[in-house]
């Protein structure tokens, strides 16, 4: 067992920080010692974020985003089109939405997929919610925006049925060639679906 190189204080910041995605024990301590020498310029303004944060984050009531105001900054935003919701599995697929500009529509996070192999089920998630909103009158259209998976197929395939009368058009996010993709480097499965779902040129 290596001895600390650090005080305690130290050892327990490179350890929480160890424990945010993407970073190793490695990066952890490089992040930490970038955050101790710009300790002005960058921890301390990191620290007051993270503390207003933490008072202020909530769960929007009505789509299940995260934001400092409920509802949220989305929900809220007059010029979407409030005619269209887009399912997403995961705050994070919302953002990344976001940030493609892909839909100027409404959203709603299910919190998760179906998967009876981890026991979630539908009362794990806020499908009840969806189902009544997508009932409301001024809705026309359900973007299922889920995951090419098993877990994301069955929970889109679930809702559809469930949604069967309401007054809505449910569709789904396209599978096939990513941008810049080639052919060759693909997968059957995803060629397989590119083909049977090409589009008029
Ligand atoms: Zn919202």
């Amino acid at each position: 067992m290596p001895s600390a190189v650090a005080g305690p204080e130290i050892e327990r910041l490179i350890q929480l920080l160890a424990r945010l995605p993407g970073l190793g024990p490695r990066s952890a301590r490089r992040a930490a010692l970038h955050l101790i020498k710009k300790r002005e310029l960058l921890m301390a303004p990191l620290a007051a974020a993270l503390e207003t944060a933490m008072e202020k984050i909530e769960i929007c009531k009505v789509c299940g985003n995260i934001d400092t105001q409920n509802p949220c900054t989305v929900c809220t935003d007059t010029r979407r089109d409030a005619s269209i919701i887009v399912v997403v599995a995961d705050v994070a697929d919302l953002w990344a939405l976001e940030r493609a500009h892909a839909v100027n529509g409404c959203y709603h996070v299910l919190g998760g997929t179906l998967s009876p192999l981890d026991g979630v089920g539908p009362q794990d998630l806020t499908i009840d919610s969806l189902i009544s909103r997508a009932h409301e009158t001024h809705v026309k259209e359900v973007i299922l925006a889920l995951n090419a998976t098993v877990d994301g197929q069955t929970t889109a395939h679930y809702i559809t049925e469930l949604l069967q009368d309401a007054n809505v058009k449910v569709t789904r996010l396209a599978h096939g060639v990513p941008i810049g993709g080639e052919l060759d480097y693909l997968d059957e499965g995803t060629l397989a679906a590119a083909i049977k779902q090409r589009t008029l040129f």
